[in-house]
């Protein structure tokens, strides 16, 4: 396309626009598991009408926009609060996971250069389950991912033993996930903590998924193990907002124990020809909207309304739990909380899921054990039923035949 010499009106524009997502998931009626975290419509209000209050204001100026630089602070805050941190934890918002998991890694290799850790050969050590952010990141840094193989016990859980026999004294960083992408599984973060601190790491939870679930989810009685903050070794945490926050796309954050770790993280230059300027983050200039939109949602629902939803998630995840168990399905692991994956021991999970795709439904697949993966949103308590139907029948449609259609599988 080339830019069209004069502009049209805005109304055609928008209604073109609006035509554009025709052919796109149909999200809003809860056939899609995997992309958008749907908590309904009045909730998908509060982040529009939130966003568009500060959209055109710049996070990047805190003296400018005193607002946004207090909205942050409290955002942060009340991540710290579910999560355990300690008095003096602190942190900032970031644009999604893969740029809090980036700063994360950014701010434990500064760390372990001013304690005189080896330049050379700098590591990061992490389970086969651990989210591809963790390598996206090390690529731009040159530093060496460890990919370590998970429990063989059936549990999906890293292992922490296996895990300390890859660090070295060049390791600038442990992971654990709560839970992680792949499985749903959170893995046992005390443990790693304990061979974190026996070896002197820095250890970092990726709670990407779950840092705005898990504290919920255990006020609703879920056995959730020790994963956060109260585990005393870990240093930092990525948890976002943009999943089971249900904020408006844009908003994470990555939050440190101390006010000294934090201060890794941080970029201040005075020696250019422009001003003086001190980024938090590796954004300059960062949309106001995507921290009011966070401020509004978490402050329009409130401990109760997250509760409730996620109650709603972990229901829905239960059910069909049950239900595909019933079809013969093997549950990944143990999940507790909205993730989950599911094999069938006659038929390829991948044909399975071409046939559930033709049958309106954009979910996920996960590649070690090839299983069907879904991601739970609270709207998913309607469909479940007619989800569990449908898959049954793309289920009897794959045993029936070696010599059916063939369905190419497109997964995300
Ligand atoms: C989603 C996710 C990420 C990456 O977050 P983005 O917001 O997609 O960049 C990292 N880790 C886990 C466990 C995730 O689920």
């Amino acid at each position: 396309m080339q830019m069209p010499e004069k502009g049209r009106d805005w109304a055609d524009v928008r209604q073109e626009m609006i035509s554009r997502g025709g052919g796109d998931a149909q999200w809003r009626d809860g056939r899609t598991a995997v992309y958008v975290f749907n908590a309904g419509h009045e909730v998908e209000q509060v982040q529009q009408e939130a966003y568009q209050l500060y959209m055109a204001e710049n996070g990047l100026g805190p003296l400018a926009f005193p607002s946004l630089a207090q909205m942050e602070k409290e955002v942060i805050g009340m991540g710290l609060g579910l999560l355990h941190g300690p008095e003096g934890a602190t942190g900032a918002m970031t644009s999604g996971g893969t740029d809090s998991i980036t700063m994360a890694m950014k701010t434990a290799r500064d760390y372990a250069r001013a304690q005189g850790k080896p330049r050379e050969g700098q590591n990061v050590v992490l389970a086969q389950s651990a989210h591809l952010a963790f390598d996206k990141a090390a690529h731009l840094m040159d530093i060496e991912i460890r990919r370590v193989p998970l429990k063989t016990d059936g549990s999906y859980e890293a292992d922490p033993a296996a895990m300390g026999e890859a660090v070295n004294e060049a390791t600038v960083m442990m992971v654990g996930s709560a839970p992680n992408f792949p499985h749903g599984i959170i893995d046992p973060i005390a443990e790693l903590g304990e061979v974190a601190a026996r070896k002197g790491v820095w250890l970092h939870v990726d709670a990407c998924v779950g840092g705005y679930f898990a504290p919920f989810a255990r006020m609703n009685g879920v056995p959730v193990p020790a994963f956060d903050f109260e585990v005393p070794a870990v240093h930092s945490m990525s948890a976002d907002l943009h999943k089971y926050g249900y904020c408006a796309k844009g908003a994470s954050t990555v939050l440190f124990r101390s006010e000294e770790l934090y201060n890794y993280m941080p970029f201040d230059l005075a020696g250019w020809s422009g001003a003086p300027m001190k980024t938090p983050t590796l954004a300059g200039t960062r949309p106001g909207g995507a921290i009011s939109a966070a401020w509004g949602v978490m402050n329009t629902l409130g401990v109760e309304g997250y509760k409730r939803l996620q109650g709603q998630v972990c229901a829905t995840r239960e059910k069909i739990e049950e239900g595909v168990k019933r079809l013969g399905f093997d549950i990944v692991g143990n999940p507790m909380l909205g993730l989950m994956a599911f094999s069938h021991p006659d038929a390829h999970a991948f044909a399975i899921y071409g046939e559930i795709f033709r049958r309106g439904w954009f979910t996920s697949v996960t590649k070690e054990p090839p299983s069907l993966h879904l991601m739970l949103s609270p709207k998913h308590a309607d469909v479940a039923d007619a989800y569990l139907a449908d898959l049954e029948a793309s289920l009897a449609t794959v045993k029936a035949g070696a010599d059916g259609p063939k369905v190419e599988a497109r997964y995300s």
